[in-house]
């Protein structure tokens, strides 16, 4: 693959507790013992609160660990947040930024993505932006201005040397959940492309291209090989059809 390394990842959004999360890595752990990570990294986001049980269960060789998100600040009067301190404490990896879930839903904008990102990256945390257009934006034929202001407004201030720590996930908001169709892997590829334009433009031709461009949106056991075979597709994010680690399993032999 085109830089040696694949990304495969889940968010199990908030689907399983903790039972069912530590179950859940330990039978993907098992089945993926002789999978070598030097050619793919395997990545889980549980929920917070399985966060703790979910670090204990697995080894973080095997399987990173990420929250499906953080406060952008250290400590305070922020009442419901999670800082990156506690989050350090447990030994999470990842921080997944901007979930369109969380830009939809809870109305964050790109201005606390970005906070949350530079925060991660202060913390030594990899973030993992999370950018798409919505069926709109798609409609109006605007989604690469999109894509374009969701990164440079969410990597706003981030320095060259800290970019070699991040990951972005491109998940087009029509692709996503059960509702949604999967993009096919020309368009995928072709948004994957104006991203790493974007990237190069921001950080230079050698660290723009090196940043993991992951692609999410119902990818399933029939398009997860499609998609990663295009050029600019680094990684696969992946929601339902990973949730069972068998399937993952599966998912994880095809690509
Ligand atoms: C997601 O929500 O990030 C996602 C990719 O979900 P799904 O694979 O279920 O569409």
């Amino acid at each position: 693959n085109k830089m040696g390394k694949l990304y495969i990842g889940t968010n199990t959004k908030m689907y399983m507790n903790i039972s069912q999360t530590t179950d859940f890595l330990t039978k993907l752990h098992g089945l993926t013992l002789d999978i070598s990570r030097k050619n793919m990294e395997l990545f889980v986001i549980p929920s917070y609160t399985a966060l703790n049980s979910a670090r204990k269960s697995v080894p973080k060789e095997s399987i990173s660990l990420g929250a499906q998100n953080m406060c952008w600040e250290d400590r305070g009067q922020f009442t419901g947040e999670i800082s990156p301190l506690m989050l350090k404490e447990i030994g999470v990896q990842i921080v997944q930024i901007g979930h369109s879930e969380r830009r939809l839903i809870f109305k964050e904008t790109d201005v606390e993505e970005n906070k949350k990102v530079l925060c991660a990256l202060r913390h030594n945390f990899t973030p993992l932006l999370c950018i798409g257009e919505t069926i709109e934006q798609k409609e109006k034929g605007i989604s690469d201005e999109i894509l374009k202001i969701q990164i440079k407004m969410g990597l706003d201030k981030v320095t060259p040397e800290q970019a070699k720590n991040i990951w972005i996930a491109y998940e087009p908001v029509w692709a996503i959940g059960v509702d949604g169709i999967p993009a096919s892997k020309e368009y995928a590829n072709e948004k994957h492309k104006v991203i790493k334009d974007t990237l190069i433009e921001l950080f230079g031709e050698t660290l723009g291209r090196n940043i993991p461009v992951l692609y999410g949106g119902s990818v399933n056991n029939q398009n997860a090989a499609d998609l990663i075979q295009m050029p600019y597709i680094d990684g696969l994010f992946i929601g339902r059809s990973a949730w069972d680690a068998d399937n993952f399993n599966i998912i994880i032999r095809n690509v």
